[in-house]
């Protein structure tokens, strides 16, 4: 092999210095300049790439690049040293970053970053404060019970308001946000910061990427300042800590290093997130944000165990996170490389993973083995021979592991909490321009839905169009867009659908019988079939109950797999029939003329006969929705959701706007953002996500039936 490079000779860094962090953000607050940064300030890239201009590092993709959104997860690898000293030793470690998208279309993207972070930046606008997207995606950050810093990035920004956005993280986040710094100058002035622990400043010499800095006493101007707040910190550190407490009733003020030492924890408990200031794109700031990823995000070792279960006994395991434990790690991301083939990201829990070695993927039961162990940096790749407990790589040669599996080692196996993922509630029918791309895009769909646990594509056999779904209209757009790009395929498509659903609402039988004799060797499959409703979000399964010779073994898969089939276009409207148990209860068979094929076209004929006696119904994706608002338009905003069928789940205050929790069908959402707009005087904003499915109203969903037979 060739000889290691200089990164992955010193990649093998004791677990107490590594950190393996994600930049949260919503769209435009300046996620991608400040990721660039870090990797400028960590020595990662010596040039820097501009946002504005297209060439960043982690936007690798070429939609990322046009559209200035981050859409992929890229995993990248830094080395930084404190700068000044504090609670951890003034010592290189290694922080890996995880890059997460904004948008809300692409949560898939978000959950399963979050799932494998140890601790995240959230990154603000100065002058917009927290955006809805922030909230969402703190939120989910808090599902996961992820430690975070927050950045309030764009001090140099017309408008920006360093305090303002601390109290919104208050009022909006609803978190117990600790002012770190203070802005030296604002807006065109903004020059530097006051670390309030430290009592020091930090100013620059100038915007330019890597201008110097000095680190001085604090500015004669606020010294009264930096007193009151400095204080405050003191007090709310305190709290925390009983010692702390202890002295501070007794006036004694504690140590510097005392005073990180319980920020840290309080930190890693997420009872306190401590926030910075700065601006990424005039270089300021950047520095002792590393510094505070180093001092007071959690490295795996905070982590201490992972819980999971056995796989064959179902109790519970528990791995120590060393590189001496058995082997475990998640797969968070299947990528497909241009280069490569597959990548397989995976976080390692526990132990240590060899190149050339097997896994055993304990979620699907399967052996896999790992080709090559990559090391990620952004599209840039180097190879190592192992990695270890904590680190995040990439792994080539695995085929059949996908997003939220568990690879472990198979002596030792356990299967950790998988990744949730929402089902997708939009749909779109496409079309191959021309003949050749007929042929490449099934292909190029396969490959898009292997890599994202969020996109579904099917096939209406009547119509012989291709549905594809996803979580939202920008999240369709661009794997359209992808599939042009890096599969050479041109699609026409139609507008987007909410994505219904059938299932059905009692038990039915059926039979299903396809027989032909027309001379030679004729076609038997003959099958019974019964049908159950199952609980909401459970999809489809199927059971044999044939206990004697009446099916042979060999013909029974063939029956579920035409039932799966016919489920795929349902009988009201072609839609998926979801939530349904499906039994294979009786049925004959003929010597020589039954086959697989006819078996299966047995199983879907008896399928859909049966559904047609189950009482079918309609299913919509509703949606969770939370609107803030200033007062004054709440009896409005609500007076209008009643009219879209909505449930208003509460409302609440937060701050000085008041907060509506609803759930809605998707149906009623249209032009949403616009309505809101004009009934607010665009002062009120929205977030909507994908909750469950429930039943269509009767009178509603006679009228997509009508649409939908028109359609076809
Ligand atoms: P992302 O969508 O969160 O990744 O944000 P980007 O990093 O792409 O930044 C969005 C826009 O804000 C770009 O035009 C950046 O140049 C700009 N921007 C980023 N950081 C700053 C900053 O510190 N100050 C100002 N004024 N603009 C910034």
């Amino acid at each position: 092999m060739a000889e290691q490079s200089a990164t992955a000779k010193k990649r093998h860094v004791p677990l107490d210095k590594i950190r393996n962090i994600g930049i949260i953000a919503h769209i435009d607050a300046g996620k991608t300049t400040t990721t660039e940064r870090i990797l400028f300030y960590t020595g990662k890239t010596y040039k820097l790439g501009d946002i504005d201009e297209g060439t960043t590092q982690m936007d690798w993709m070429a939609q990322e690049r046009e559209r200035g959104i981050t859409i992929v997860s890229a995993a990248t690898t830094a080395f930084w040293t404190p700068v000044v000293r504090g609670a951890v030793p003034q010592e290189e470690h290694r922080i890996n970053i995880i890059d997460t998208p904004g948008h809300v279309d692409f949560t898939a993207e978000v959950e399963r970053s979050l799932r494998v972070l140890d601790g995240g930046i959230t990154v603000l606008d100065a002058e917009e404060g927290v955006q809805s997207q922030s909230e969402t995606v703190w939120h989910q950050a808090d599902k996961y019970n992820v430690p975070r810093l927050c950045f309030v990035n764009k001090m140099d920004k017309l408008g920006a308001d360093f305090l303002a956005t601390v109290q919104d993280i208050r009022d909006r986040l609803g978190a117990n946000p600790a002012i770190m710094t203070l802005p030296i100058g604002v807006e065109s002035s903004f020059k530097g910061i006051v670390l309030l622990l430290d009592q020091k400043a930090f100013i620059w010499k100038g915007d330019e990427t890597g201008a110097k800095y000095d680190i001085t006493d604090i500015p004669e101007d606020m010294i009264d300042q930096v007193k009151e707040y400095r204080a405050k910190l003191i007090e709310q550190i305190s709290e925390h800590d009983d010692t702390l407490l202890n002295k501070f009733l007794n006036g004694e003020e504690p140590t510097v290093n005392e005073l990180k030492i319980a920020l840290r924890k309080a930190t890693i408990a997420y009872k306190i997130v401590p926030v910075f200031c700065g601006s990424s794109l005039r270089n300021k700031g950047v520095q002792p944000l590393l510094d505070a990823v180093v001092e007071y995000l959690p490295s795996p070792v905070d982590l201490h165990e992972v819980k999971g279960i056995h796989p064959q006994t179902k109790a519970e395991e528990i791995r120590a996170c060393n590189n001496e434990a058995p082997f475990c790690g998640l797969a968070f991301k299947i990528q497909s490389d241009p280069h490569v083939g597959r990548l397989t990201y995976v976080r390692i829990y526990s132990g240590t993973l060899k190149s050339g070695s097997y896994v055993y993927n304990s979620t699907k039961d399967k052996k896999e083995r790992v080709g090559r162990l990559l090391l990620m940096h952004a599209n840039d790749r180097e190879e190592i021979p192992e990695a270890f407990s904590g680190e995040i790589v990439a792994l080539v040669g695995l085929k059949d592991t996908t997003t939220g599996n568990t690879l472990t080692d198979d002596s030792h196996p356990i299967i950790l909490e998988g990744i949730t993922f929402t089902e997708p509630v939009i749909s779109l029918a496409i079309e191959p321009k021309t003949k050749a791309d007929q042929e490449k895009m099934g292909f190029a769909l396969k490959r898009l839905g292997e890599e994202d646990p969020t996109f579904t594509i099917k096939s209406d056999p009547e119509t012989g169009q291709i549905i594809i779904s996803g979580m939202g209209e920008l999240h369709l757009e661009i794997l359209v867009d992808r599939m042009k790009r890096e599969f050479h395929v041109s699609a026409n498509t139609g507008r987007p659908q909410v994505a219904y659903k059938e299932t059905i609402k009692k038990v039915a039988e059926a039979e299903g019988k396809y027989i032909r004799q027309s001379g030679g060797r004729g076609q038997y499959g003959h099958c019974f079939l019964r049908i159950e409703p199952k609980s909401r979000g459970e999809g489809f399964e199927f059971i044999s109950e044939i206990t004697g010779g009446d099916i042979p073994r060999e013909f029974i898969p063939p029956i579920g797999k035409g039932a799966k089939e016919a489920a795929e276009n349902g009988v009201i409207a072609g839609f998926p029939v979801v939530d349904i148990l499906v039994a294979v209860y009786d049925g004959s068979f003929h010597d020589v003329d039954s086959s697989e094929i006819a078996f299966k076209i047995a199983g879907s004929m008896a399928f859909q006969s049966a559904v047609r006696q189950a009482d079918p119904i309609l299913l919509e994706p509703i949606m969770k929705l939370e609107v803030s608002s200033p007062e004054e338009f709440m009896g409005e905003i609500i007076g209008d959701l009643s009219k879209k069928r909505a449930h208003i789940l509460g409302t609440g205050k937060r701050g000085r706007v008041l907060i509506i929790n609803a759930a809605v069908p998707l149906a009623e959402m249209p032009q949403y953002a616009t309505i809101l707009r004009s009934m607010t005087q665009g002062r009120a904003s929205f977030y909507m996500e994908p909750s469950h499915y429930e039943e269509v109203p009767n009178n509603i969903a006679q009228k997509i039936i009508a649409k939908s037979v028109k359609n076809q």
